[in-house]
């Protein structure tokens, strides 16, 4: 049943006036899927409460980071805590020595961390450093990968460009996109090639750990190491961003989940980034990795990076109060359980409307597309059928189901996603498979 809608939409025609789009983020628009964003209020463990009085499951879970649910009392208590100590110092503090702690205690490669406020300080950062480090000015990114909105990454960047059908973006120069190479995800052969031309002039090749901004695609066996094999040979870094990943798909990210599974006989990344998570929904990130890389960092070396609100005590609370949730209440099983009660539920309703659809996963994440192929680049994400998303995302949302507004995007399940909340969405989705027939 449709909502009443008039509170969200008097705001949206507000911010169209003070706010480009009237939103603060293009992804969050619903220019691709149709009708009013809706402008929420409150949010509760799985639950999105929007001005009209209307509530939501949510499966956006604010791209990512909403691990725990909603407003989690720990968390909640955790930044109270925090805040009425002091809300940025501007010197080192007890939190972030924690959270540092934490993130290289859980991913065995990284064995130091500098903290940031977005994936995209932390991506862009790591590039620097990576440039810094080998001397050299070129990078490698895939098609279809979103690393954050770096001028330098921005070329073929997935997600929210997909969305909006933008190739690039206006805006980065062509000295800053000449020295970013592109290359279709999963195609060794493509990659062997630029090496084979390009090799002493690669700084880094970054990737998406396992990519989830063109939907879920996951690395082909062995793809993986063949850039860890690549960049090694040719004395280039392997940054692996984990911003979406990280303390998602396991404890310690696809690297955790992924080096136990298929292994990395060449070695791990030199450098990860990690967001989302890890900030428990405050902006807290890091970028981390080799200890005689990240020591190329001001002040201990000479690349320059910094933060005014880099490790700022109130995120960081948030941030080490939710990762240790995550470990003490096994949230990756409850979230791995969740995932495999709902892909087979979706793909029975899309069968049941013969829906060509196909569902792909990394570990827990995963992504339905509305294709009957593999999708294994950003060409054949883009083969699908967005209009049929589209209507599949209206119908989710009549019955108060708010997922992505975009077809090439994950959804993301949290603790607070109860076998009784996973009843109201399977419960939802036989209406929203015959609307996309
Ligand atoms: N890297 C990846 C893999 C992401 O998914 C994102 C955001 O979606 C980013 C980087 C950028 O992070 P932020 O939006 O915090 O700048």
């Amino acid at each position: 049943m449709k909502q009443e809608t008039a509170k969200s939409a008097a705001l949206f025609e507000r911010a169209e006036h003070v706010i480009p789009g009237g939103v603060n983020s293009p992804v969050r628009a619903f220019k691709a899927v149709g009708g009013t964003p809706r402008f929420i209020t409150s949010a509760t463990g799985a639950w999105l409460r929007d001005a009209d009085g209307n509530d939501y499951i949510d499966l956006i879970g604010s791209w990512g980071p909403m691990i725990m649910g909603h407003s989690r009392p720990e968390v909640v208590a955790a930044v109270q805590e925090a805040a009425v100590k002091g809300f940025s110092f501007g010197t080192p503090s007890t939190g972030e020595v924690e959270l540092a702690e934490e993130i290289v205690a859980r991913v065995d490669p990284v064995e130091q961390v500098r903290l940031v406020s977005s994936g995209t300080e932390a991506t862009m950062s790591a590039i620097r450093l990576a440039r810094g480090y080998t001397g050299r000015a070129k990078i490698v990114k895939f098609a279809g990968c979103y690393h954050g909105h770096v001028d330098a990454l921005l070329a073929q960047a997935g997600s929210g460009l997909a969305t909006f059908s933008l190739p690039d973006t206006p805006g980065v120069t062509g000295a800053q996109a000449s020295d970013t190479i592109v290359v279709d995800y999963n195609d060794t052969a493509g990659l062997e090639a630029v090496f084979a031309e390009h090799g002493d002039e690669i700084a880094c090749v970054i990737t998406e750990a396992s990519p989830g901004n063109m939907g879920v695609v996951p690395p082909r066996d062995g793809f993986t190491n063949t850039i860890r094999r690549l960049t090694k040979a040719h004395g280039a870094l392997m940054v692996s961003d984990e911003v979406m990943t990280g303390f998602r798909v396991s404890a310690a990210g696809w690297y955790g989940f992924d080096s136990e599974s298929l292994g990395y006989p060449d070695g791990p990344a030199d450098l990860f980034t990690f967001g989302k998570v890890m900030g428990g929904g405050f902006p807290a990130a890091a970028f981390g990795g080799r200890a005689d890389v990240m020591e190329h960092l001001a002040p201990t070396g000479p690349v320059y990076q910094a933060g005014t609100l880099s490790g700022n005590p109130v995120a960081t609370a948030a941030g080490l109060t939710t990762l240790k949730l995550t470990t003490e209440l096994d949230v990756y099983s409850h979230i791995s359980r969740a995932a495999d009660i709902l892909r087979p539920a979706v793909a029975a309703s899309l069968e049941a409307e013969g829906v060509e659809h196909t569902i792909q996963s990394a570990n827990s994440m995963f992504s339905v597309f509305f294709t009957d192929r593999e999708v294994i680049n950003y060409d054949g994400a883009r083969m699908q059928n967005v209009e049929r998303y589209s209507a599949f995302f209206n119908a989710m949302l009549d019955q108060g189901i708010h997922m992505p507004p975009s077809a090439f995007e994950a959804w993301f399940l949290s603790y607070a996603h109860t076998d009784e909340i996973l009843d109201r969405i399977i419960t939802a989705l036989p209406a929203a498979a015959k609307a996309a027939a």
